[in-house]
């Protein structure tokens, strides 16, 4: 129960940091002990529910108790004082180190098999870390000194405690050996029959297309986990890879892959067979690769994840692309465009009739400028048509059409067909053959405004890419608007930025004009719980923004080459990529490494 001296002690610690009123204290002394009894009958039922089990322990702890008071924090009357805040300034106050446990990042294996699972609720204990010589144990209760004693002797080995807030560390304990009691559970009861778990599926097609029961709740659970913190995270995609002895989940997060989570080998198919039975994929096929798709809701978007299985050495690959209309939606202004270059996007934008083209490579966030350029054109009174190869996100006011190359419509003859329907606008989703090339030109001349895309690295060099696919010359730079090249780069985390200078070799890497000699202050990401300590959140454009002017029109009449129509663009202003890239560093958006990453590839001239 509830102790005075350790509950005063507590309270006396939020007062004296300014997180709490001496009133509020006031409040939890007096009335302490009756919520304490609330808190322990509500929990007790929860505990039973999520355990499925009659007796269970449960103390409610001080901090506990404080939290559920729910005051509002004197120090910001915004915030309500919780658990974590508690928990902060306790393990501050103790001299312990505090620990966000964040479920994906715990290693599932160290978890479970360093502790049973009754020893872990019944003392609010998991390790976290483990060496030769020590464990790193998260505990909720500081001054539990026995049990780390017990531990120390138990594990022969030095026990380094964190402090953790109570309610993660039940619900990791709840999760993970729960997760484990289950798929024990299935071994048991399965094991005269199946000689594997990979079989473990096959359970599942025999109860029935419907939900899993009861015991088998932890795997829904720990999907439902891995499709959330993949929305917090914004990945793009989630690997699932079965290897000999475990397997991993990685996740895309920014463009790059990480690896997020060891799964033991024995749930890896549980997991694939709720994420397969989710996307409406046949279960019990497990030799031809499947896909298939389903929608979630996150926040209030709805999410669509489509599933890709196939079958490798070690059991079934399952990628999962998260098509989430936050990422590929966005205000145009949301892109990374500086002002000046969003005002020359904007003017290409209000043509009624022409070509504008974005270029770059894959996973440069074209198709993000694409739907947000369209959804920043898109009203009642004009009729946008795109051409797509696959729709990645459903519009209601776009008219979305599939190309089906396999009955023969594909781009190029779509386009002639689309006429008909009497479009102002149409977005093709790549122009990547002559007859695609030819049939656009020809729409951006009989009065549309169509808007694709290239597979070139800056914009001059689209120019030479229409030419090689026999546009013509002169009709090329009558309908031509206007090309941007585009990138994407991580910015720099905002909850841990700062303050870093560019090195002189960084800055000579670069170009930099006047560099040598001076040192650019520039900004960077120290790591945090926020961007997973890689020091970067979220990402950005870099524009190459090239108008067609009467002069480089009359360049690409006269076949000039790409060189001379970049310099006449330079000499009207244009940023490079590079550039660009250089000004975001400059306004500690973004870092040197980022911009040399994308823009290596390019012609420094
Ligand atoms: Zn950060």
């Amino acid at each position: 129960m509830i102790r005075t001296d350790r509950l005063t002690e507590i309270l006396d610690l939020l007062v004296a940091r300014g997180l709490i009123h001496a009133g509020n204290r006031a409040d939890v002394l007096n009335r302490g002990r009756e919520q304490a009894r609330h808190i322990l009958l509500d929990k007790r039922a929860e505990m039973r529910r999520l355990l499925g089990r009659h007796r269970v322990d449960y103390r409610v702890t001080e901090v506990e108790l404080i939290a559920f008071f729910r005051f509002r924090r004197a120090d910001d009357p915004d915030t309500i004082l919780d658990e974590e805040t508690i928990t902060r300034a306790l393990a501050d106050h103790v001299g312990l180190p505090f620990v966000h446990l964040d479920p994906l990042q715990l290693d599932y294996k160290l978890v479970t098999e360093s502790f049973g699972g009754p020893f872990a609720e019944r003392h609010l204990v998991i390790a976290v870390a483990e060496t030769e010589q020590a464990l790193t144990v998260a505990i909720a209760d500081p001054w539990d000194t026995e049990l780390l004693e017990s531990l120390a002797r138990f594990k022969g080995k030095e026990i380094h405690p964190v402090l953790a807030e109570k309610s993660r560390l039940l619900q990791v304990i709840i999760e993970f050996h729960g997760f484990r009691r289950s798929m024990r559970k299935a071994e048991e009861d399965f094991r005269s029959d199946l000689p594997d778990l990979s079989n473990l599926e096959q359970l599942y097609a025999l109860d029935g297309a419907g939900e899993l029961d009861a015991t088998d709740q932890p795997v829904v659970r720990a999907v439902w986990y891995l499709l959330n913190y993949a929305f917090d995270q914004r990945a793009s995609d989630i690997h699932l890879e079965p290897k000999r002895d475990e397997a991993f989940v990685r996740m895309r997060i920014d463009g790059v892959l990480h690896t997020i989570h060891r799964l033991p080998k024995a749930v890896y198919p549980a997991m694939v067979s709720r994420i397969k039975m989710l996307a409406r994929l046949d279960i019990a096929e497990r030799r031809r690769p499947q896909d298939g798709r389903f929608k979630t809701q996150y926040k209030k978007y709805e999410v669509e994840l489509r599933v890709s299985s196939v079958p490798t050495a070690f059991g079934e690959k399952v990628v999962i692309r998260v098509f989430d209309p936050g990422v590929l939606l966005q205000d145009i202004e949301q892109l990374g465009f500086f002002p000046r270059e969003l005002q020359t996007w904007r003017a290409m934008l209000g043509n009624t009739a022409g070509m504008v083209l974005v270029v770059g490579p894959t996973g440069s966030g074209k198709t993000t400028t694409l739907y947000s350029s369209l959804h920043y054109l898109h009203s009642p009174r004009i009729n946008i048509v795109t051409l797509e190869d696959p729709i990645e996100m459903v519009h209601e006011a776009f008219n979305q059409i599939p190309m089906q190359p396999r009955i023969g419509v594909t781009f190029g003859s779509a386009l002639k067909n689309v006429l008909r329907q009497d479009p102002d606008v149409i977005m093709v989703g790549e122009v990547r053959d002559a007859e695609t090339a030819q049939n656009a030109i020809q729409a951006a001349l009989t009065g549309h405004l169509v808007i694709s895309t290239m597979h070139t690295s800056d914009a001059a060099s689209a120019i030479g890419r229409l030419l090689d696919l026999d546009v013509l010359p002169f009709l090329l730079s009558g309908v031509l608007i206007g090309v941007v090249a585009q990138r994407l780069v991580r910015k720099v985390c905002p909850h841990c930025a700062v303050d870093d200078v560019l090195t002189e070799e960084q800055a000579l890497a670069l170009r930099i004009k006047g560099a040598r000699g001076r040192r650019l202050k520039v900004r960077r990401g120290e790591g945090c719980v926020k961007c997973r300590y890689t020091g970067y959140r979220g990402r950005t454009g870099l524009f190459e923004v090239m108008p067609i002017t009467p002069r480089i029109s009359k360049l690409i009449t006269d076949k000039a080459t790409q060189q001379e129509i970049k310099r006449e663009a330079l000499n009207d202003g244009m940023l490079t990529l590079r550039d660009y890239g250089i000004m975001k560093i400059a306004h500690g958006e973004t870092t040197f490494e980022e911009v040399v990453a994308v823009t290596d590839d390019l012609p420094l001239y």
